[in-house]
């Protein structure tokens, strides 16, 4: 017997697909049921995770990944697609609705192949494109030199202003005006609070740019209004559907210029795509289904609700908060005003031996390379899925310092262990 045991809460799917494993193929069955476990006692803070339903889990796991589809509905490239067109149509026009927009192309197989067909789309090899770098919060398929991106365009900057550490629109806009893109960039994988996105349309209209703008962090807070919509103003849209969204893993173009849509939709196939994984759209439709009813507007609130909580609870116990705070789902903490020796990587080793995951992330104008850092970025979005609300957030700031104060120290790394599976267990993960 796999340990099924030690895993509390294991839905009958899930239980059965470890039955099947340990008759089968019992080495893989234990890898999975380990990952059950971990996933089921631990503290996920990574603010590009959550925790998914059965549904979505489950139709990953269905008869759809059995088929080839190339092409579109209507339009494939190989017989018995029937009901694999059913499910894309489905899936698309749920994605419309959900976005309120007029097209939308749901086979990228992730946020970043999501971004080659929108480059793709919108610019030629060579042209110029205006976007945040990583090292500012900016994404790597946003122009980082060994990415695609960084190696077939032609990579502009703009940066954080260095006093607020936020979007500076004026500034960008003068960038812009100097160095006259043909397309601009905004929506980052570690900016904590709101971006304007009709400024940024102002000042791609003021240059002749295409706007595009990749929501992949905060999809599920604009899916439900809690973070303002990229529609009208952007051109394109690309996101991630596995991030606020709770989707499965994956990557989604939206738009709504039909002339935009016709060139995303050859750009993703056959332009830098073979066959889509239908099986991951059956479970995007119903991502989007669930991202629709009243109920994912309230985990939406109380995910932004619950990370104020957290910035709040690590402010009070002398930790600096990049922008002063948060408006969305993440936060990225400054180690240094707590204690200058702290470093992200020591922080992120400490805090996974006391069952909290997170990750380090440089802060803007970081003194300390990439694999060190002087932050961690955190996000509510798995915990929110979980049922945590704002008094247990105020626990989890409370434990992040215990490990981060001690510096780590093994006793109090496994005292806080121990809590962090009594939280656990208060708070299952949904099925
Ligand atoms: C996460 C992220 C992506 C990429 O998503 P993958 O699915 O990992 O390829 C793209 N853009 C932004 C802003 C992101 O945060």
């Amino acid at each position: 017997m796999t340990q099924v045991s030690n895993i509390v809460h294991l839905d009958d799917m899930s239980q059965s697909l470890l039955k099947l494993l340990e008759q089968c193929d019992p080495e893989v069955g234990r890898i999975l049921s380990d990952e059950a476990g971990r996933q089921e006692s631990t503290l996920e803070l990574i603010a590009s995770e959550n925790h998914v339903s059965g549904a979505v889990m489950h139709a990953m796991g269905s008869w759809m990944t059995n088929k080839y589809a190339e092409g579109y509905p209507g339009k494939r490239y190989y017989g018995g697609c029937e009901f694999h067109d059913s499910i894309e149509d489905l899936a698309r026009d749920r994605a419309k609705e959900l976005f309120g927009c007029g097209y939308a192309n749901v086979q990228p197989h992730s946020g970043a192949n999501a971004n080659v067909a929108a480059f793709m789309a919108m610019c030629k090899p060579g042209d110029r494109i205006l976007s945040l770098p990583i090292k500012s919060g900016g994404h790597l398929s946003h122009g980082l030199k060994p990415n695609f991106s960084g190696t077939f365009y032609d990579i502009v900057e703009y940066d954080l202003d260095p006093e607020t550490e936020r979007l500076d629109y004026d500034a960008i806009r003068a960038i812009a005006r100097e160095t006259k893109p043909r397309m601009i960039i905004c929506g980052y994988s570690a900016y904590p609070r709101t971006i304007d996105f009709e400024a940024f349309r102002s000042i791609a209209d003021e240059v002749d740019a295409v706007l595009m703008a990749d929501i992949a962090h905060i999809a599920g807070l604009v899916a439900s209004g809690v973070h303002p919509s990229p529609f009208p103003h952007a051109h394109v849209v690309t996101t991630t559907t596995h991030k606020t969204l709770r989707g499965p893993r994956g990557g989604l173009v939206l738009t709504d210029d039909e002339e935009v849509a016709k060139l995303i939709d050859r750009k993703v196939f056959p332009g830098s795509q073979g066959g889509p994984l239908m099986h991951v759209i059956a479970a995007k439709a119903i991502a989007f289904g669930e991202a629709m009813q009243p109920s994912f507007v309230e985990y939406s609130k109380q995910v932004v609700a619950n990370a104020v909580a957290l910035a709040q609870g690590l402010v009070e116990r002398g930790y600096r908060l990049c922008t002063g705070g948060t408006e969305n789902h993440l936060m990225l903490v400054d180690l240094r005003p707590r204690d200058a020796e702290l470093t992200g990587a020591d922080a992120e080793r400490w805090l996974e031996s006391a069952g909290i995951i997170t990750n380090k992330n440089g802060i803007p104008n970081d003194p300390r390379p990439p694999m060190v850092t002087s932050g961690l970025r955190l996000g509510t979005s798995a915990l929110t899925s979980r049922g945590f609300d704002e008094s247990a957030m105020g626990h989890v700031a409370e434990l992040l310092d215990q490990v981060m104060g001690s510096q780590g120290d093994p006793k109090i790394c496994s005292d806080v262990r121990e809590q962090v599976r009594g939280m656990c267990s208060r708070f299952p993960l949904p099925h």
